[in-house]
């Protein structure tokens, strides 16, 4: 019923995903229970972000269309299809996409910027149900600690659950640690915090890592978008689109 993702993985459709969310929650009850959610692609979607940084792009260097850019103009993380989307020609591909590059690297990891994202489907309600069911909220994202306070502003400009005594944001510290070691990290980091009953991540590596470091709590893989690295998500983990399916029982 449902198409297969890009990604090779199949998501399930609005009823088992409202289940698996509905059970989501029941786990999200026990005592001490820690709910894992990552940020980038799974509770929030990138792309006005990067939209805004095409249309800026566009009005400093004088190219009409991407100074009209749109967040549906980007449908994954290649900019030469962003700028096809939005109307420029091959050549002016050409001539801007390394360019754009720069511009875009000197912008993209910025609190500035990040605070411009938008929640993924349904992830304002089903994020408030876990905190309502009295779970412990860990972020962990791959965003370094200089986007914490876009980060935060993000979140309660959406009003999601900002960090406190029950909403944890775990960051990584420097831009250059590779997100894989980080979160490999963090799994450990997360034990302190209680006893982890679910985890959602869009990247299959880092899906797959809490699989195998958390093997009795439910782990939900994002099928929005993923870092194209040709890593399979592990057979028995489930994917869902986004969380649009969750109703509050
Ligand atoms: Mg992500």
């Amino acid at each position: 019923v449902t198409a297969r993702h890009s990604s090779g993985v199949v998501p399930l459709d609005a009823v088992a995903s409202a289940a698996l969310l509905a059970r989501t929650i029941e786990a999200a009850r026990a005592p001490d229970a820690v709910v894992v959610f990552d940020l980038d692609s799974t509770l929030l979607d990138n792309r006005p972000r990067q939209a805004r940084i095409m249309r800026e792009y566009g009005a400093a260097h004088g190219v009409a269309a991407l100074a009209g850019g749109r967040a549906e103009h980007w449908n994954g993380w290649d900019s030469r299809v962003a700028m096809r989307n939005a109307g420029l020609d091959g050549d002016g591909i050409e001539r801007h996409h390394a360019r754009f590059r720069d511009y875009w690297t000197e912008r993209f990891f910025t609190s500035a910027y990040c605070v411009d994202d938008d929640p993924i489907a349904g992830a304002v309600a089903f994020v408030a149900a876990v905190e309502a069911a009295g779970a412990l909220i860990a972020y962990v994202t791959g965003r370094h600690e200089p986007m914490r306070a876009g980060t935060v502003a993000c979140l309660v400009r959406h009003g999601m659950p900002a960090p406190g005594q029950r909403v944890r944001l775990l960051m990584k510290p420097t831009l250059e640690e590779h997100d894989d070691a980080y979160k490999a990290r963090t799994y450990r980091a997360l034990d302190a915090l209680g006893r982890v009953v679910a985890a959602f991540d869009n990247e299959p590596t880092h899906i797959n890592g809490y699989r195998t470091s958390f093997p009795d709590a439910v782990v939900v893989h994002l099928a929005t978008d993923h870092s194209l690295r040709g890593v399979a998500v592990i057979a028995d983990i489930p994917s869902v689109v986004d969380f649009a399916a969750y109703r509050p029982g």
